[in-house]
């Protein structure tokens, strides 16, 4: 069996296929740059729709399929921006309607931990699921992906983004940040802020940009910057994993490409003689073979939408779903 699927939560569209066997076939996308700011939803959605056809056609090229040997459709449904997902959806029913096959909705911060599951072979990990639109601990229990701590404002990629741009790195800011924090030589002292289990990093980030408008080391700020955000997420994951008593850690999302957080999650989990995972880049940002391999768990242990419920959910909680397939 094989499955096609579409992720459009945020700026990229991807289409990847992968086989029940859990072999990602293709893994194509197109990832929307704003020209200047934050991502606009409905750019990202204008910018999906135009873009659907050429990544649709590269990942059935990169499978060597055609559309008519696709057995399932499987979609990001949420949680994301609501024009960016509506786009994706509709592509999503277009094909099921199309091609007369079964269509599900995923759950886009499950997806990631699946596909590490799947290539890594972590079997129940904690995961530090970081990126441009989302922070979270996430573990496995009672049938659930419950939410041991989140971002109670924006998420840590964010932070670093909007830091970069307020202080003038270029795009893309999460990269030039972790470049130029690695001449950062003194430590800067910034807000660091955990709630019980939960995170903030929006005073973190205010407080970066009035000290670089006071006129700090912008090195030396990007290094603080980044020692005092991961540090926070270092810290939560690890109760986490202490609660837990679980033996593996993994770290996805597209803040995962950070070599600093990185290496301090896997001391961590070194230290808790945890096993560490961490997906390549491109099952680790957002990508349709992760929505693919999401969908076939599900359709495989029985669950099925039909057209009316494939309505998306722009917040769509990790903690809401059902996890029939553990
Ligand atoms: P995603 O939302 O998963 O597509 O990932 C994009 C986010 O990852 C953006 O906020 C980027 O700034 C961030 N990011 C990418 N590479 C790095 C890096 N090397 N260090 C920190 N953040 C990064
Ligand atoms: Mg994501």
């Amino acid at each position: 069996m094989l499955c096609l699927g579409i992720e459009g939560t945020a700026h990229t569209f991807g289409v990847g296929i992968v086989s029940s066997k859990g072999e990602v076939v293709a893994n194509a996308s197109k990832t929307y740059v704003p020209e200047r700011g934050g991502i606009h939803p409905r750019e990202a959605a204008r910018f999906h729709a135009a873009n659907a056809r050429t990544v649709l056609d590269e990942a059935l090229r990169e499978a060597d399929v055609s559309l008519d040997e696709i057995d399932l459709v499987a979609f990001s449904q949420g949680p994301g921006l609501g024009p960016a997902l509506r786009t994706a959806a509709t592509a999503a029913r277009a094909l099921a309607v199309w091609l007369d096959i079964p269509i599900l909705g995923v759950n886009h911060c499950i997806a990631h931990v699946e596909i590490g599951r799947l290539t890594e072979g972590a079997r129940d990990p904690v995961t530090l699921y970081v990126s441009g639109g989302n922070t979270q601990v996430i573990a496995f229990d009672a049938g659930r992906y419950r939410v041991f701590g989140e971002t109670l404002d924006i998420p840590v990629g964010n932070c670093l983004d909007v830091f970069a741009r307020e202080v003038g790195i270029p795009h893309p800011g999460g990269p030039n940040v972790e470049r130029l924090a690695r001449d950062g030589k003194h430590y800067i002292p910034l807000p660091y802020v955990v709630k019980g289990m939960d995170l903030s990093f929006s005073g973190l980030m205010t407080e970066a940009v009035r000290k670089h408008r006071a006129g700090a080391d912008l090195r030396d700020l990007c290094f603080s910057l980044q020692e005092t955000a991961f540090a926070a997420l270092v810290e939560v994951t690890e109760r986490a994993v202490a609660h837990t008593e679980k033996k593996e850690v993994m770290l996805t999302g597209g803040v995962a490409a950070n070599k600093r957080l990185k290496e301090m999650l896997r001391l961590m989990a070194s230290e808790h003689k945890s096993k560490f995972f961490a997906p390549p880049m491109k099952l680790s940002v957002d990508n349709g073979a992760m929505i693919s391999w999401a969908g076939i768990l599900a359709y495989k242990h029985g669950v099925r939408h039909r057209l009316e419920e494939t309505v998306v959910k722009q917040r769509w909680r990790t903690d809401e779903v059902d996890v029939v397939w553990r």
